[in-house]
């Protein structure tokens, strides 16, 4: 037996109108400054007003939301009492709402305490909606929330089923707000997604039939979108490739090059979708044997062919590095600006943080401590290793 989960979506031009058929008494909403500057915040006030809503905006979501962060955010959402919690914008508001909605829900409760087996009876209280503003993190689609341990730099996959968001609001309208370099970091994220939901070992063929329409439509649209911020069917096919893609891993889980990015963005301190895009290439490359068949099957969706002889891993990752170049990321740690003496300094703590995660374990090859350390070393300047 398996199963499916996702929340009921809304998506294309004019998404957000949704708003106004919402049937409740008070809506709190999670957001950061950032969207309440692009006048995101205003419109989707006056939208939950229609609704005949009150509402109360709580703009300290930070990025990379922090456990105290959290408990300032279900301090509010306890003061107003809503039925409905409405996290709007980056993956950090919508991680942080997720995790504010279970401490609303269960004030006795810890942050550290979520996991699969613990029951939090969510929809007490309330209920939750997700708006993306980026086209990336997937977590409006996800069970799991991303939430930060400031003092040991360590970032926390904290997953719970009842986590799902009740309603995803998909308007293209508003990550047209991105500039190109977000653009860039959370269109990475959203295929790392995508093609570690294919090589996981959960994958089911629900997930794969998402992760593969995510993979097409980011590799057809991600570089529309970079170069031209305007073009709305590049955005829109973006935003919803990042949500199938969010919907395929949160079915099937990630693997290594997402347990990589998530300490190298504890330790490092780089953005998400910078980390988990350079991860890619490399961790393809580490499970060539193991995945060699999946990464065929992308290869042959994308139309593209091997050359005789060539690895259907080595392609794979050398065509993810030529959409890197054209979108101008970096691919590798050394070209997104990290010194070698501050990567040398931290490789222990990168290698622990990496081997406490769950998702290794997911991925096509299961990497030692010692392969992890030498992936690190290949990820920070591309100079081969021999695993
Ligand atoms: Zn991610």
């Amino acid at each position: 037996m398996w199963w499916f989960l996702c929340p009921e979506i809304i998506f294309g031009e004019d998404a957000l109108d949704h708003l106004e058929q919402i049937k409740g008494k008070k809506a709190f909403i999670a957001t950061d400054k950032t969207i309440r500057a692009l006048g995101i915040v205003d419109t989707v006030v006056d939208k939950l007003r229609k609704a005949g809503m009150k509402v109360h905006v709580f703009d300290g979501v930070e990025r990379e939301p922090s456990v105290e962060n959290v408990r300032n955010g279900a301090r509010a959402l306890r003061e107003f009492a809503p039925d409905w919690i409405v996290g709007l914008g980056g993956g950090s508001c919508l991680d942080a709402s997720k995790a504010m909605w279970v401490l609303y829900e269960n004030p006795k409760l810890r942050v550290e305490e979520i996991t699969p087996m613990t029951e939090l009876t969510l929809r007490q209280r309330a209920k939750l909606i997700a708006i993306p503003t980026t086209s990336g993190t997937g977590s409006e689609a996800t069970w799991a929330a991303i939430i930060t341990e400031p003092k040991e730099h360590r970032k926390m996959e904290l997953p719970s089923k009842e986590l799902v968001a009740d309603i995803a609001i998909l308007d293209p309208a508003l990550p047209a707000k991105m500039p190109a370099e977000l653009t860039a970091d959370t269109g990475m994220d959203a295929l790392a997604h995508a093609v570690g939901a294919f090589a996981s070992t959960w994958a089911t063929d629900f997930t794969d039939a998402l992760a593969l329409g995510a993979i097409k439509m980011i590799f057809e649209n991600l570089p529309k979108a970079c170069a031209n911020g305007g073009d709305r069917h590049a955005r829109e096919r973006m935003h919803n490739a990042a949500t199938m893609a969010g919907m395929a891993f949160s079915n099937s889980q990630l693997g290594v090059a997402h347990a990589m990015a998530h300490s190298v963005g504890g330790v490092l301190k780089l953005p998400h979708g910078k980390a988990v895009g350079m991860m890619l290439p490399y961790t393809i490359r580490f499970s060539r044997n193991e995945a060699a068949k999946r990464y065929a099957e992308i290869l042959s969706s994308l139309g593209v062919s091997t050359a005789p002889g060539e690895e259907p891993a080595e392609a794979l990752a050398s065509s993810i590095e030529h959409l890197m170049k054209r979108i101008g990321a970096a691919l590798s740690l050394k070209e997104a600006g990290i010194d070698r003496q501050t990567f040398t300094d931290a490789l222990d703590l990168l290698v622990e943080r990496a081997c406490e995660s769950t998702l290794p374990a997911l991925s096509p090859r299961v990497p030692s401590d010692g392969e992890l350390k030498k992936l690190f070393e290949y990820v920070y300047d591309g100079r081969p290793v021999d695993f």
